[in-house]
């Protein structure tokens, strides 16, 4: 499933093992495999056979540059939430026409550097921000290429922090009101409708919440053709889950099929938005372990990563797989808690592990490629981790470890009086 596999009792990726990045590049250090990225875009690029698409990668998932490269060299499109992420992108050499903008939230002065870049879509998420576009785009005398984020109302089993598709949640324009937004954008002077789009949630395992949302969507289509408004593109978001511990997720080229059985009936380019599928597996984080302290009742392994590195398991309860870097037998050694040096009881990367331990021991936290190192964050003063990626049995380090210079970086003492 993943890159990282044991080659004669080490893990590694592409024949790089992960002890050889540790003496590198020092730990806590995320480490991606650039074959398992390439082979996870492939992937969903070729289910579409025929089929006009686009590949919209969640810059969000993981930002780093290198990354957005790799996937620009395949002809990738991007979702932005941000102008951070925009600029991103077109540094990466990625084609701004390729680029949706989605998110809840866009200031103006986000709308008029996106609109100058010429961006194929504005993901727009509600009547204000149509107004303020119409604005702007009217500005420059510009006309600005939208779909609405439509909210399908559909439940999604996942963590409710990433579950977006509810009508209860900030997302999207409600499912009752689309078609009356749908007729005020049409009349907007310097809106463009070309398209309709959702975004359900995130790591969504099953099938049948996005069948149920895109089939809402589809009806949705139908009332606005009626109403004739033309719809080009159909963008039915990003969520596809991995496998973190022993989920399933459907498949891309299951998941494709199925989407593209729902729009069979009309000529729309599907677009669509993963990140997590892509990214999640393509890289773990690299830990050495500090200490071991066995107390009564619980045994814990300190490790030199925490949550500010990865903060999955503090914000979502979320389960990552830990592996010792050399082989053990399997169920060996105690039982631990997985925690870093910070000073919080949520600092967990996890718990009741079975391993065998000793200090200096190099674990990998796997399925980290995505929502790791872009969620990091230097609390406790904590520079931020190095980031590697392997490429053909050789490593390249893609984001120097913070220096201490870096954590104080823009931050001035009060002058003396
Ligand atoms: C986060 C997000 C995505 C990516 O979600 P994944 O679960 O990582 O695939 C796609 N589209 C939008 C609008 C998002 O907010």
């Amino acid at each position: 499933m993943s890159a990282f596999v044991y080659t004669n009792g080490q893990l590694g990726a592409e024949g790089v093992a992960l002890a050889e990045v540790a003496a590198n590049y020092g730990t806590p250090c995320y480490v991606y495999s650039r074959a398992e990225i390439e082979q996870r875009w492939n992937a969903f690029n070729a289910a579409f056979a025929g089929q006009a698409h686009l590949l919209c990668y969640a810059v969000k998932a993981n930002s780093n540059i290198a990354v957005l490269n790799v996937l620009a060299r395949l002809g990738s499109g991007f979702d932005i939430v941000s102008v951070g992420e925009l600029e991103r992108v077109i540094r990466s050499g990625g084609d701004p026409a390729k680029v949706v903008f989605s998110g809840v939230g866009k200031r103006r002065d986000e709308m008029q550097e996106a609109l100058k870049a010429g961006i194929k879509c504005f993901n727009v998420e509600s009547v204000a921000e149509l107004e303020h576009l119409n604005l702007i785009a009217a500005g420059s005398s510009l006309q600005a290429p939208v779909s609405l984020r439509v909210n399908p109302d559909v439940d999604v089993d996942t963590h409710p922090y990433i579950a977006t598709g509810l009508k209860e949640n900030k997302f999207g324009i409600p499912y009752e009101d689309a078609l009356s937004v749908y007729q005020i954008a049409a009349g907007m002077r310097h809106i463009n409708v070309i398209g309709i789009d959702c975004h359900i949630g995130s790591q969504i395992t099953v099938m049948e919440p996005f069948i149920n949302a895109l089939e809402r969507l589809q009806q949705l289509i139908s009332s606005i053709e009626e109403n004739g408004i033309s719809i080009r593109h159909v963008d039915i978001g990003g969520g596809l889950g991995i496998n973190y511990k022993n989920e399933t997720p459907p498949t891309a080229i299951d998941y494709v099929k199925s989407v593209q059985q729902i729009f069979s009936g009309g000529p729309y380019e599907i677009i669509i938005e993963p990140g997590r599928s892509i990214m999640g597996n393509a890289g773990v984080l690299l830990t050495r372990v500090e200490s071991l302290k066995r107390t009564s009742h619980k045994n814990f392994a300190i490790v030199d990563a925490a949550m500010n590195d990865l903060l999955r398991p503090a914000l979502y309860d979320a389960w990552h797989d830990i592996l010792p870097v050399y082989k053990q037998a399997p169920g060996q050694g105690e039982v631990f808690d997985v925690v870093g040096p910070v000073c919080e009881t949520a600092d967990f990367l996890g718990k009741d592990r079975t391993l065998a331990l000793t200090e200096g021991d190099l674990l990998a936290v796997c399925s980290a490629g995505a929502y790791g190192f872009c969620m990091s964050s230097t609390y406790n003063s904590r520079p931020r981790a190095s980031e590697v990626m392997i490429d053909k049995g050789r490593m390249f380090e893609i984001r120097k470890r913070e220096t201490l210079d870096d954590l104080m970086m823009g931050e001035t003492l009060l002058p003396d009086v």
